[in-house]
């Protein structure tokens, strides 16, 4: 499939193009934002989306959406979720892990890892988490859980 093809499977207005994605960007972050990375994936926190216990794990290439992840890809990120979430929920103590993949954004295949802890209100939880990004943007909380999951990511691998 070529890349026009495989770029006019998403709406108009979805970043398909490596040079403007903000997924690939995340490749440049700091490492005090980057919860961890191996050779395929890497999960940091979403730069200019940076709600506390928000995390976005992504592939490391710019492969677009589901169709273009490789069996290698496809294999390795169902443990990345379990032990992401796990993590995630071990760090800030919420209850409720959501993993969202939307994807219309930008098609650079990526999940967003949301904690909802109990001071997020009912008409806040489920998809409707995602309206925190206008609410509660604050990186500098954001980033104080980033040691605390990295921790915890840790001892889920050292765990296996
Ligand atoms: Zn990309």
């Amino acid at each position: 499939m070529s890349d026009t093809t495989s770029a006019q499977r998403f709406p108009p207005h979805t970043v398909v193009d490596a040079a403007d994605c903000l997924i690939c960007r995340l490749e440049s972050v700091d490492g005090e934002a980057i919860v961890f990375r191996d050779e395929l994936w890497s999960c940091e926190l979403p730069t200019g989306y940076e709600v506390p216990g928000w995390f976005f794990l992504r592939v490391r290439r710019h492969a677009l959406g589901w169709q273009e992840l490789t069996p290698d890809e496809l294999d390795s990120l169902g443990q990345h979720l379990k032990d992401l979430t796990g993590a995630v929920a071990e760090a800030t103590g919420a209850l409720a892990t959501y993993s969202m993949n939307f994807g219309e954004s930008y098609a650079h295949f990526h999940v967003l890892v949301a904690a909802r802890g109990e001071d997020v209100p009912a008409e806040r939880r489920g998809g409707n988490i995602v309206n925190l990004r206008a609410e509660r943007l604050d990186r500098a909380g954001a980033l104080t859980l980033v040691p605390l999951v990295r921790s915890a990511y840790r001892a889920a691998l050292a765990g296996r």
